[in-house]
């Protein structure tokens, strides 16, 4: 439905790795969450993305951010993404899709970019 820019951003705490292109997109689905995160795994998968170690540098990542307001807490998933709100280059894509956005739980879009302070985001 929708895509934001790209955005690049240094790695959160490997500087030895090359930089982050990140973006966010709106999707439409009659999947559930858990059925589209498994979506979402099958495709990193077929990218052949390597996972060498937690954090690592990778060919690619996809998380679900949010899934309508629905608020999920699984062993599997967790909707809100458990580290949204910490991360700039989650909250300025997404918020440039929806700028008025209430996350569940967490709040308006824009008191979470507020909250962050400063951050190392180039919009490409
Ligand atoms: P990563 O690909 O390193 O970001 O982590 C993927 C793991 O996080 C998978 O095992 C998922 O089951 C789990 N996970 C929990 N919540 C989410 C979410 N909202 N989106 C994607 N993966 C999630």
């Amino acid at each position: 439905m929708a895509l934001s820019s790209l955005y690049q951003s240094p790695p959160v705490d490997d500087s030895k790795q090359p930089d982050y292109i990140n973006a966010v997109c709106q999707v439409n689905t009659h999947l559930t969450a858990l059925e589209l995160l498994h979506v979402c795994q099958a495709i990193e998968k077929k990218q052949h993305r390597v996972r060498e170690k937690k954090w690592g540098a990778r060919t690619i990542d996809l998380d679900i951010i949010l899934y309508g307001v629905q608020v999920v807490a699984s062993k599997q998933l967790i909707i809100p993404h458990p580290e949204m709100m910490n991360r700039a280059f989650v909250l300025v894509p997404l918020a440039e899709l929806e700028d008025d956005l209430k996350v569940p739980v967490l709040g308006p879009i824009q008191e979470l970019i507020t909250k962050l302070g400063e951050f190392e985001l180039l919009k490409l």
